[in-house]
Parts: structure tokens; sequence; C-alpha cells
């Protein structure tokens, strides 16, 4: 592992900045590191331009003289580490000063190592060699970290469309079955904890297998779409639940709800349907799309389950079938008095 960041370091290459007036330290530094593999060395002699010369060279070590005319080498220092290009390039002061308050000066400045001028040629490589090396350590760790991040984030958003996906429905967008059980179990423990009626209705397309038959089962798919839509946007309430139970039949749940209430709902939803004005040629109710709706009303019991309400809800839909389609037929359910939680 760290032989292979090695590796991968040194194709990178070094790049060496030294920022100092003297032409001839430039000189002597340049000609120290000639035989140096992958190391580059680029010379910035105005301190001035420093900054703005490592934000585009992007040096992997600074070599730092820390008197210069006009400009003080520790607010130099700073000015690299207050930068967010230059906050962590590695940073070795030169200086001619062997005093320990000013060497502290500079560590405390936010330099990473201080070298007496002018500094022997193997020492010096050293120091560049291991500054480099431990500021692209650093750089790739960054980046990994980044990158893994980003590949969690991704995954959160991958898992929540899963979720999404595996409570949807892939032809109407709506609730599927599963996802249907699982609300209508919660509908109705939150109706029996508040006491309050749950309504169920069940939906169905009025002679949905000839639509097939005469328009083809493309068409009979887009029939299925624009009844969901259509549905849906009628259902305005987030306490009202829709979802696809089967073939061409849908199922809405109304929470705090009684009979009156969601056969007023059940009635809107038929006419919406019937308003879509989607072509019925041989529908037996109507001249276009229309559904038959069979309604169940109850307060939940302890000693009941829900499928109660799904049943009941079914035979009414029988109901109105068997009455001519195209209409609402509903029930209320009376769950044994004394079972009430
Ligand atoms: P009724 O008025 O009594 O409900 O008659 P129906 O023809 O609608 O009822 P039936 O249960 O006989 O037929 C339902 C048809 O719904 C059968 C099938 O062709 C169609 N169907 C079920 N699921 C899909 C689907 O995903 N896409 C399409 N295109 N058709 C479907
Ligand atoms: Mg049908
Ligand atoms: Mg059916």
């Amino acid at each position: 592992m760290s032989e292979d960041y090695r590796v991968a370091a040194e194709d990178q290459g070094f790049m060496v900045m030294l920022v100092d007036d003297q032409a001839i330290v430039a000189e002597r530094i340049r000609r120290d590191l000639l035989d140096a593999p992958h190391m580059d060395f680029h010379y910035c002699q105005d301190p001035h331009e420093a900054l703005a010369v490592a934000g585009v060279i992007r040096p992997t070590v600074i070599l730092l003289d820390l008197l210069m005319p006009g400009v003080n080498g520790l607010d130099l220092v700073r000015a690299f580490r207050e930068n967010a290009q230059t906050r962590h390039i590695p940073i070795i002061v030169l200086s001619t000063k062997e005093e320990p308050r000013i060497k502290a000066e500079a560590f405390a400045a936010g330099a990473n190592d201080y070298l007496i001028k002018l500094p022997d040629r193997e020492e010096l490589n050293a120091r560049i060699l291991y500054h480099s090396r431990a500021y692209l350590a650093r750089v790739q760790r960054d980046e990994a970290y980044r990158a893994l991040r980003e590949s969690q984030r991704e995954l959160e958003q991958k898992n929540f469309e899963l979720l999404r996906m595996s409570n949807m429905d892939g032809l109407t967008e709506v609730a599927n079955r599963r996802r249907f059980d699982e609300l209508l179990q919660e509908a109705w423990a939150h109706s029996r904890r508040t006491r309050s009626p749950l309504a169920l209705m069940m939906l169905d397309i009025d002679c949905f297998k000839p639509f097939n038959d005469h328009y083809g089962h493309l068409a009979g798919d887009d029939c299925l779409k624009q009844v969901a839509r259509t549905l849906q946007q009628e259902l305005p309430r987030l306490t009202d639940f829709l979802a696809r139970y089967g073939g061409e039949e849908f199922v809405v749940v109304l929470s705090a709800t009684d009979l009156a209430g969601a056969q007023r709902v059940a009635e809107r939803l038929r006419l919406a349907v019937e308003a879509l004005a989607i072509p019925h040629a041989c529908s037996e109710a109507a001249k276009v799309v229309t559904i038959s709706i069979g309604v169940a009303a109850a307060h939940a019991t302890a000693s009941s389950q829900p499928q109660v309400l799904v049943a009941e809800a079914d035979k009414m839909l029988y109901q109105a079938k068997h009455r001519g389609r195209n209409q609402v037929a509903g029930v209320d359910c009376i769950l044994s008095a004394e079972a009430v939680s």
C-alpha cells in the first residue's frame, strides 16, 4: 500500500517553488535539484506575486525566504495559510538567522520546516522529498474521502429511489399493493386509537376486458395511467391514500371519514373519470370509460382486522356492477361493540 502510494506520488512529480529576492540563491538551488528525479523547479523572485503564482503552478513544497525587501516573510507564510488553494502546501522557511525565537515564530505562523541558508544539497533534497510526499499523500487522502462521501451520497440517493420504487406500481406510479397493505394497517391502528371512522373504497374500471380487446393492450395501459392520475388529483388530502390493488382495480383509504363522507368522495371520483371522456365503444355502462365503486366504513376494533373493510367494499363493488356499473354502492360495517378497545 505505501509502495503503491510512493509510485503514484512520484508519477505525479514534485514541484518546488522558491520565493526569494536573490537570484543567486535561486541559481544554487536550481543546480542542487538538477539531478533529482521527478522534481520540477519554479523560481518566483517577486514575493508580491508568490500567492498568485502558487495558485497556478501548484507546488508540492514552497521554499520561502524570510527576509525580502518590502515583505515580511512571516506575513507571507500566514497569507499562504489563509488562502484555500495553498493552505496545506508545506512551507520550508529559508533564513540566515539561527535564533530559536525566530524559528519558533516561523512555525507559529504556519511554516513546516526551517533551514539555514544556504542548506546542504543532500539535506535540502531529503527535506523537499519528505514534505512533498507528505503533501501528496494528504491530497490523495482528501480526494479519497471526497470520492467516498460522493459515493455514499449516491448510495443514499439510490436507496431512497429503491425504497420509492418498491412502494410504487410501475405502470400507474401510484402506491402498489404491498404499500397499501402497510398503510391500511397503520390507518386501522389510527382509527382504533382515535376512535375515528375509517372508510375504504374499491374501484374497478367497467368493462375493461372489452376495452383491451377493442383498442389493444397499449391503449388499455394508457387508460389505466390516465384513470390513476385523475383519481390521485381528486384526492388532495394527505390522509387520503390511493393504491393500485391489481389489474384494473384501485383502492382508496380515507382516514377519519364516515360512510356519508366517503360516498361523496366516491361520487366525485366516479364523475372525474367519466369526465375524462375516454371513448369506450363496447361498454355496457356508457360511451366512455367509467368506474364502479364499492365503499365500506367502520370504527376499527381490537378484535377485528382491516381485511373486513376490504371484503365489505368488494361486496359493495359487486353490487354496483350488478346494478348497472358506473355507480357507487356503500355499507356501514358495525363491528361488535364489546370488541371496541
Ligand atoms: P367489469 O365491468 O365487470 O369489471 O368487467 P371487466 O371487463 O372490467 O372485468 P374483468 O375482470 O373481466 O377484466 C379485467 C381486465 O383488465 C382483464 C385485463 O385484460 C385487464 N387488465 C388487467 N390489468 C391490466 C393491465 O395492466 N393493462 C391492461 N392493458 N389491461 C389490464
Ligand atoms: Mg373491471
Ligand atoms: Mg376487475
